[in-house]
């Protein structure tokens, strides 16, 4: 971790807590949230839950939302699609962009994701642009070449991009109990603090990169540790209140 870049620790709550298990879950997890200045904590709630995490949270401005996947356009005939101002308008800051689920259980392409990269700054909202390497694609020596091809596209369109966040996170390690180690992680992240360098220069070293796969209360300090990690990105372990609150602390 870096003391140049802000920490993040994000829960991805997936399709997980509707409205009434998400006030539940923050009557308990703001009891337990002591809040560290130098960590920003970020919960990435179902769509339909945002205005309640919203009212939950009003007291606590410093804890953000974002939305777990946007549409390109702002509105339409896009059955079943949430866009980007209107996550905005239900109180998201942040869009998770192109996690695995959205890629591979979807089949969203790299170029759908740049659209909506362009679509979330148009909005005003931070991106979370999430890449990873598949198993067989890091067995094979291609993992600097899929996070390239991830990252290069993702920005392609973007001559000046503003502030946003990338999170790595192996496909391998999604929702299996098996994490990257810190070593793999830092190498990781190492190698796209670099590529970020050659595409957007000395912004790079300001981009927190999160890590993401199977982060738990007990893992999550070393991989913390780990460096050009800048923080989390908390899939099912952010369920608990308990356990998230603990990773939020590490
Ligand atoms: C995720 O959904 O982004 C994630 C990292 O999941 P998990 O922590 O469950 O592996």
């Amino acid at each position: 971790m870096s003391g140049t870049r802000r920490c993040v620790v994000a829960g991805n709550w997936k399709m997980f807590k509707g409205p009434a298990d998400t006030t539940r879950f923050f009557e308990e997890f703001l009891r337990r949230h002591s809040g560290r200045p130098d960590r920003e904590v970020v919960f990435f709630p179902p769509a339909v839950s945002i205005t309640t995490a919203a009212a939950a949270l009003l007291a606590w401005p410093e804890i953000g939302l974002g939305v777990q996947n946007i549409h390109w356009e702002k509105e339409g005939a896009f059955t079943g699609e949430t866009s980007a101002p209107m996550a905005a308008a239900a109180g998201a800051r942040f869009a998770l962009i192109g996690h695995s689920e959205r890629r591979h259980v979807f089949g969203e392409t790299d170029a759908q994701i740049a659209r909506k990269i362009g679509a979330a700054f148009a909005a005003g909202l931070t991106p979370v642009i999430c890449v990873g390497e598949k198993l067989e694609e890091r067995r094979s020596g291609q993992l600097e070449q899929v996070l390239s091809r991830q990252l290069d596209t993702a920005l392609d369109e973007l001559a000046q991009p503003p502030s946003f966040l990338i999170a790595y996170e192996p496909v391998w390690a999604i929702g299996t109990g098996v994490n990257a180690t810190p070593e793999d992680a830092a190498a990781a992240h190492g190698f796209l603090r670099q590529r970020l360098r050659s595409t957007i220069g000395s912004a790079a070293d300001a981009t927190p990169i999160l890590y993401g796969g199977s982060v738990k209360p007990d893992n999550a300090a070393a991989l913390l540790a780990a460096a050009d990690v800048d923080g989390l990105l908390v899939g099912g372990a952010s369920l608990d209140p308990a356990g998230f609150a603990a990773i939020a602390a590490a």
